[in-house]
Parts: C-alpha cells; structure tokens; sequence
C-alpha cells in the first residue's frame, strides 16, 4: 500500500498534487511519500515485535539525509556500506549505536572512522579484513563489535546480478569456513564477537530461500556456542521484494517473513536485526517525468520522456519493471497505444519498457513511474552530462526539495583544467 493515488483524475502524492510538483520544481524529479515509509518501517517493527529487534534501513536504497532522518525518527537504525553513507547516516543524527556497517571491501580509513565515530557492529566478510580490523582497532585501543556474514549457500531465486547468498559471489564466508574464523577472530586483538550476519540478495518473493539461510545461521550459531563463542545478535540482512505493480510478482508480506525469522531462530533469544531497502523505500516513491516527443518509428512508436537511463538505470540493470501511469487519470474505456518507452540518453539501452500498452501520451504529458523510491535516485549519474535528478519529499499537503538539481555551472565547476593546458 502507498499514498500516490488518483484523485478526481490526477495522480497525488498524500495530499499533494504531483503536477504541482513537476510545475514548482522541473521534472525528472522523484517524489517520496513521508506517510508510506513510516508504514513500511512500521510493518517490520511490528513484524518483529516478539522480541528485542532493531530494523535497519539500507541507506543504499535512498540515502537522502531527510528520508534517513524521517526513518530514524520513527525508531530504524542505518545499514551502511561505505564511510559516505555511515557519514549520511550521522548527518541525519542516527548514533553511531543504531548503525551496522556492512560490505565486502571496507578500506582501513573506513573502519577507523566507523570506529572512532560510533557503530553498532561491523560486519565481516573475509578473514583478511578481520585482520585489518582487528589492527585498526587495536591500533585505536578500542575493541571492534563484530559480526561474520556467513554465505550460506542458498539460491534466492532472484535476478543474478542481486543474489548474493550463492557460493560462487564474492559475498560473506563460507558457512563451511565460518567456525574456523570465528575462531580467528576470538583469537585476534581489538575483535569482540557480538553476532552473525547473513544477507542473501534482493527482490526476493519466496520465503523458502530465506528460511534456508536462517536455519543455516540457526545450526551456525549453536555450534559457535558449543565452541565458546558470545552470540547474542543475529543480522538477518534485507532482500525482502516487493510488487512491482505490473510485474506479477507476490512477494511475502513482512509480517510473514517475521514470522519465518521467529520459526527459525526465535529459539535463541539472540537480537534480530534486519536491513530492509527496497521494501520501505520502493513504493514510496515515485519518478515523475514527463513526454518530449511521441516519435513514429519503424513498426514502433516511441515515447521520449525527460527521465533517462541515467536518472533510472534500473530497467537498463537489471530488466526491471516499473509501472509507468499518466498524472492524469486515463478513463477506462481510453484508446491505448502500444510504444517503446525510452529516454533521451544516446544508449540503446536507455528503454524503460519494450511494446508497453498505455494509454495514449502526447508531447507534454505527465508520467509517473511507480515503485521507484528505491535504487532509483540512489543510483543516478549525470552520464550525458544530465544534472543529477533533484529529490522531492511530501508530507501531507507539504511538499519539500530535499535535493535541489544543480546548475550547469556546479556541475561543469568540478572539473579543472591543469596549468599546462
Ligand atoms: C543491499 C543490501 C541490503 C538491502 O537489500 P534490500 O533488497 O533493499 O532490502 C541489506 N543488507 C545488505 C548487506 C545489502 O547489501
């Protein structure tokens, strides 16, 4: 469920017209709804509220400073995977106590400045980067909270580029290996084993693999017991998916996936935290664009919008999905066209959706892209030379630039010529 509905004909955000968005601030734009991401942060509290949990948004999915402080506000703590976004996290005034650091290659000034800041645990996933650790924090006279991300081997069943918890990615240790580290760990200076992790992709929409991989962490963490290891939290990770209106996907309801999370390793009165992205964030937000040209092709019509490739890489990525509605609300007997729906970026690969029915557009028209709150602005460039797409945040009938787009002067400033030129 999400707050951008149509309303005597148009499309809103809350109580906000998003035309009088695209009108005050310029379209592309994204528009996030401040009551959507309070409810899906409040699906996982609630989910998880048979016992002593702690829910993490993944700043990677959005990390704009006002979403973070909004979320923080309502109770989430910050999964982090790079100083950036622990210092995006701080800026929204998350303590260091309610942010875990996650990620595969942490650089050593990373761990120090997590670690000299404030951070709820660090998330291991080699044993080399538990001996940098252990020598930065030792360094430091401090004692590093740590948990393993532990591979455990299972097929998310999702697409290849987001899976994360086979053996073959570069992700976590082996499950297999796991003992053998954590033993390294207790035996190493600065460490202090808290937990272990686990996180196995993204767009999830079976629970199967997830119960799979918990049980795994279940079976791990008993013998980490046996062997005289503390193991008093449990990091369960993210990947939770969500429908992609359209798609045909049913993902799990939260409320399911706690109860699975219970099943598995409710036994062993551990702390679970979560890492939830794209199920708060996705549907929260929306892309709003708008058509530049209806273009006869040969055999295909195009639909050229302001937002490109650049704006939206997620089609392009990864073949997604999205929804794409017009603001003003079609009637249901409409003609409908079928068009290529394309950006403005000199890539072939700047399609949003091949031979998609919709109803018919003209030069001018308003559309929004639906479920795009997540990876969407998070992973935009300026490749062409585009400014960086501006954010927006609507809160009941206010609406907020929460990220202006800059001018062409500020962008083209970064760059510098050197002397002998
Ligand atoms: C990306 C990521 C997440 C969030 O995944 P979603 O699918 O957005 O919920 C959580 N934890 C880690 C370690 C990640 O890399």
């Amino acid at each position: 469920m999400d707050h951008f509905v149509y309303r005597a004909g148009r499309l809103w955000a809350e109580d906000v017209p998003l035309a009088e968005i695209a009108e005050a601030v310029g379209t592309p734009v994204y528009v996030y709804s401040d009551a959507t991401l309070r409810r899906h942060l409040g699906l996982f509290q609630e989910a998880l509220d048979w016992g002593p949990h702690l829910v993490c948004f993944a700043v990677k999915a959005c990390g704009n400073v006002a979403v973070l402080r909004l979320l923080a506000e309502a109770g989430a703590g910050m999964d982090v995977v790079s100083e950036g976004e622990w210092r995006r996290a701080r800026a929204a005034g998350v303590p260091g106590e309610r942010i875990v650091f996650s990620g595969v290659g942490k650089t050593r000034a990373e761990l120090r400045c997590a670690l000299a800041g404030g951070v709820r645990q660090i998330n291991v996933e080699s044993e080399p980067e538990l001996r940098a650790l252990s020598a930065v924090a030792a360094a430091m006279g401090l004692e590093a909270p740590v948990a393993i991300r532990v591979n455990p081997d299972v097929d998310a069943r999702t697409h290849p580029k987001i899976a994360t918890g086979l053996s073959g990615t570069k992700f976590g240790i082996p499950a297999a290996r796991a003992r053998e580290a954590y033993r390294l760990a207790a035996s190493l200076p600065g460490i202090r084993v808290v937990g272990v992790d686990v996180h196995i992709g993204s767009q999830i929409t079976d629970l199967a693999p997830f119960e799979a991989a918990f049980r795994r962490v279940a079976e791990l963490t008993e013998a980490l017991r046996a062997d005289g290891h503390r193991i008093e939290r449990l990091d369960l990770g993210g990947g939770l998916g969500i429908p992609y209106a359209g798609s045909g996907e049913v993902p799990p309801l939260p409320r399911d996936w706690g109860a699975a999370i219970r099943r598995t390793v409710g036994h062993l009165g551990c702390e679970v935290t979560v890492e939830p992205g794209r199920l708060i964030a996705g549907n929260a937000g929306v892309l709003l664009s708008r058509v530049l040209y209806v273009k006869e092709g040969e055999g295909r019509d195009f639909l050229i919008l302001d937002a490109g490739m650049n704006d939206l890489v997620r089609p392009a990525l990864y073949d997604a999905h999205h929804d794409i509605v017009p603001e003003t609300e079609a009637p249901p007997d409409a003609p409908r066209r079928v068009f290529d729906v394309v950006g403005p970026v000199c890539e072939t690969g700047d399609i949003f959706a091949r031979g998609r029915e919709m109803p018919v557009l003209a030069e001018g028209d308003l559309v929004a892209f639906r479920s795009a709150g997540a990876y969407g602005a998070a992973m935009a460039s300026e490749y062409n030379s585009r400014p960086l797409v501006p954010e927006v945040l609507v809160r009941r009938d206010q609406f907020a630039v929460i990220r202006r787009r800059p001018t062409f002067d500020e962008m083209i400033a970064r760059d510098s010529v050197p002397p002998w030129l």
